[in-house]
């Protein structure tokens, strides 16, 4: 078998030195003698690591005294509905940009608790975002909800809204950490981690301290931002593993240069995907515009602008002798993906670069 490059979207590739780390502390947790699997979260060792991740990511995102850092679980869909019962109490209303499946989900979550306000035109295509100019922003909405990439149809923002004073909400899921952003301009980050940042399980919130105290009282206490920030993130037993695996992440992003080498990689390996689609001359067919193709996660077609079915099936067939996984697009919009998440090695992406070029040549004669 040859050795395997993992392009999935999510749970994703990590980085193979973290499993190294993983592996030698499994069965004995920083000297505890036993596994952080059978330790129990009240203990100085569990806060001692709590405290650790936290400290790690305040430092990568450089994220300001006044927003608090949380770790729960539910993952990235749990926050979907935290996010109207924590904040849509203010007007009962707010402000969903659907730019992809994600977003949309978002939207039709917070229509549960109240009013939502579709801030550009409903589409089903998903290949590009309205200039901000053109944006039908509520000035009396809660918040403004976007997904800063879209998983599915590698839709990725390339600025940051103004939404007039309007908290911003983000979710980072598929492009968290992937290069600096300035949490200041967000009222409310946050993210599944198993894509860029871990694995699934939890969600990484970092919220500005204004914000706490205006859940609906519907709310769940184990959604509730307010109640788990003063329980430091052990209300209840947190999703411990899928934490620390967290911390670890960071951790090594901080130890390969941060997110800005980060995100120097990040542009050099979709600019090489990118680069052959783009040479291919409607071979490779990428169905995004160009000011918003996502670093992280990149689809495309092969034959047409729809796909032809029997070539799109070989190149997958053809990937998967190579060792190139998980490059099956999503079952919602068909054709290839590939995700090229941190942990994803430039060196890997050569391989599905060189891949790419081979086949092409050979069915292009
Ligand atoms: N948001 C985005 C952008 C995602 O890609 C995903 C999952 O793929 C989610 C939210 C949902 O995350 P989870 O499966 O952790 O609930």
């Amino acid at each position: 078998m040859p050795k395997v490059h993992n392009f999935g979207a999510g749970p994703a590739k990590l980085p193979e030195e973290v499993y190294e780390i993983i592996r030698k502390e499994l069965t004995d947790f920083e000297g505890s003698g036993i596994s952080l699997l059978e330790t129990s979260h009240r203990t100085p060792t569990y806060m001692n690591l709590n405290n650790e991740i936290q400290d790690v990511v305040r430092r990568l995102l450089d994220v300001p005294a006044n927003y608090k850092i949380l770790f729960l679980a539910g993952g990235g869909q749990g926050q979907f509905a935290a996010v109207p019962l924590n904040l849509i109490s203010r007007t009962g209303t707010a402000d969903y940009v659907v730019t992809g499946a994600w977003s949309a989900k978002a939207a039709k979550e917070a229509k549960k608790y109240g009013k939502v306000n579709l801030v550009i035109p409903p589409t089903d295509k998903y290949v590009d975002i309205p200039h901000e100019s053109t944006w039908n922003l509520d000035p009396n909405a809660s918040y403004a909800h976007i997904c800063t990439n879209e998983t599915i149809h590698g839709v990725e923002f390339d600025f940051i809204p103004d939404t007039k004073g309007v908290p911003l909400v983000a979710d980072m899921s598929s492009n968290f950490m992937s290069k600096k952003v300035d949490v200041s301009k967000f009222g409310v980050i946050y993210g599944g981690a198993q894509k860029n940042i871990g694995t699934s399980g939890v969600a990484l919130v970092i919220v500005r301290e204004d914000l706490l105290n205006q859940a609906l009282p519907i709310c769940p206490s184990i959604l509730d931002w307010t109640v788990n920030h003063k329980s430091n993130s052990i209300l209840n037993t947190p999703p411990m593993f899928a934490i620390y695996i967290m911390g670890r992440v960071l951790q090594w992003i901080e130890r390969n240069g941060g997110l800005d080498e980060m995100a120097a990689r990040a542009t050099k390996k979709a600019s090489l995907i990118y680069g052959i689609i783009e040479e291919s001359n409607g071979f490779y067919y990428a169905p995004v515009a160009k000011n918003v193709r996502s670093k992280m996660n990149i689809p495309f077609r092969i034959g047409s602008a729809e796909g032809n079915d029997a070539l799109e099936k070989e190149f997958l067939k053809g990937a998967e002798a190579l060792g190139l996984i998980q490059l099956k697009g999503h079952r919602d919009v068909g054709g290839i993906r590939a995700s090229t998440y941190n942990a994803v090695t430039l060196e890997e992406v050569e391989h599905l670069a060189q891949y790419m070029r081979d086949f092409y040549k050979k069915h292009s004669k």
